[in-house]
């Protein structure tokens, strides 16, 4: 709207003047900055130190009745005393706790304090990370973490990588960089094979359905006795395939499976996949950092070869949920599946020094990401995170034994720090005991532990990947698990 007499100018510098009143009020001045600051210090503090007594798990929370108004937001502000006691009570008291060290449920996140810190001054400064002409700083740190991450995974320097939400960003960035990268097109969509095993995670379902792939054929290939996926069978059912002309595209192989800490093996299977010419991918969202230690290093030997990974650095390297790692073997396969010149960035094209995450990720405008895990691994150094990963796969073994000297049975043998374990009890459905023993050690509340089924056996998972759970965790589930099963003995008789 353009302004033609003088008074109509007058009344518009009026109106800004008044909302600028209002709106400068959103710039808290150093005294309020520093008492909000003590305020929240405070509080985490608090958080912090009563974490040894706050259960891991709390069943309050759900009830439908809770409307509260305290959720709702209005015209009017409100002070931040009551807004912190009602975050503790209907937000950090309720369901589950994953920053306890009694998180032994699903695969556990963790809650390195440097990174609150790094999240923390990424929001005040608010680098723009998207773009290395924007921030060529928080780029290039970005850029770092993820040469990084490829040089524990063994890529070449060519390697193309993004800082991604979480996991499931990161497949479905590599499903649909192997999409574009493979030629699949629409028209060939049915006869298109993707193999995968019952091992691989859910998001990859999705990810298949949100490249639009869903009408592909999905094979499901037969695992070992161990949930590792068979490599004969994998190469028999893409023969059988071939002949009834299909086209093989994708291998989506696990190492580490969020069910059982399953390694595929990675080496045969990456063999396969390159006389047949199939996209290899290797989902280590939970198993990846593994690598920092010897023996993951040896037990995912062929990860190298694979043409994508993903690695989730808020779990193995246990940091606060909202950081996952893609890493393509050939940068060029990820900037085709997603980068594309706007007019209004042609400034952009000015530096170039840096691949920028905005050109290999479908995000532009992000959270500045990088300063989350780069802050805890210089001021920690990596050596802290190997000795933890260390520490969780011993105190996985140590479960192992000793849950079976209380008589329960477990995996043949398991990968990593996930144990999957079940009891059978005499004359009594094993299911419902078993059902009931999860149920007695959630309503406890000091351990969480989740259920799954194999095989359509019902079964209790302890997954050890908290950099809060030491021994004294596991010695408590231990002797939880003792207390359910002598209890129930002398019932019994
Ligand atoms: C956790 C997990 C995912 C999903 O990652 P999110 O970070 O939860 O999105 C994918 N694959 C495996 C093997 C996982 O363990």
């Amino acid at each position: 709207m353009l302004l033609n007499k003088e008074d109509e100018v007058k009344h518009l510098i009026e109106e800004i003047d008044k909302n600028e009143l209002t709106s400068k009020s959103l710039e808290s001045d150093k005294g309020v900055r520093k008492q909000l600051f003590e305020k929240v210090e405070t509080y985490s503090e608090d958080f912090l130190d009563k974490l040894l007594e706050l259960n891991t798990y709390e069943t309050t929370g759900y009830e439908p009745s809770i409307k509260d108004s305290g959720f709702l937001i209005a015209e009017k502000g409100n002070p931040i005393e009551p807004t912190l006691n009602f975050l503790k009570e209907r937000v950090d008291s309720t369901g589950l706790n994953p920053a306890s060290g009694g998180h032994l449920g699903y695969i556990p996140g963790g809650s390195i304090f440097e990174s609150a810190l790094g999240d923390y001054m990424a929001a005040i400064s608010n680098r723009y990370a998207g773009v290395f002409y924007a921030s060529p700083g928080a780029v290039r740190m970005e850029n770092t973490l993820l040469r990084w991450a490829a040089q524990l995974v063994g890529y070449p320097k060519d390697f193309g990588g993004n800082i991604t939400s979480g996991g499931s960003l990161a497949n479905l960035i590599a499903f649909s960089t192997a999409r574009k990268a493979k030629n699949i097109r629409g028209a060939d969509i049915h006869r298109t094979v993707i193999y995968v095993s019952q091992q691989s995670h859910h998001c990859i379902w999705k990810a298949i359905q949100t490249c639009g792939m869903e009408e592909a054929v999905i094979r499901n290939i037969e695992m070992d006795d161990h949930y590792r996926m068979d490599p004969k069978a994998l190469k028999a059912q893409i023969q059988k395939d071939r002949e009834e002309g299909l086209i093989p595209f994708i291998l989506i192989s696990t190492a580490g499976s969020t069910d059982v800490g399953a390694i595929d093996p990675l080496k045969s299977l990456s063999e396969i996949c390159q006389r047949e010419n199939l996209w290899f991918h290797v989902d280590g969202a939970y198993g990846g950092f593994f690598l920092l230690t010897d023996y993951g290093k040896e037990r995912m030997q062929g990860i190298e070869l694979a043409d994508s990974v993903v690695l989730d650095p808020h779990k193995g390297l246990f940091l606060p949920y909202g950081i996952g790692m893609v890493l393509v073997k050939d940068m060029e396969h990820l900037k085709a599946a997603n980068s594309y010149q706007a007019n209004y960035m042609q400034d952009t094209k000015a530096h170039q020094e840096e691949v920028s995450p905005a050109d290999l990720s479908p995000e532009l405008s992000k959270h500045f990401r990088g300063l989350r895990m780069w802050l805890p691994l210089k001021l920690h150094g990596t050596e802290k995170f190997k000795a933890c990963l260390n520490e969780k796969l011993g105190l996985a073994s140590y479960f192992n034994t000793e849950v079976q000297k209380i008589g329960f049975n477990t995996l043949a043998e398991h990968d990593l720090s996930v144990v999957v374990f079940r009891y059978v009890p005499n004359g009594k459905d094993a299911e419902a005991f078993n059902s009931d023993l999860a149920k007695y050690i959630q309503e406890d509340g000091r351990i969480f532990i989740s259920t799954t089924r194999l095989d359509g056996k019902f079964m209790l998972r302890a997954a050890i990947l908290s950099f809060r759970t030491h021994r004294k965790e596991v010695d408590l589930l231990l002797s939880l698990l003792r207390e359910f099963i002598e209890r129930w003995k002398m019932e019994s008789v």
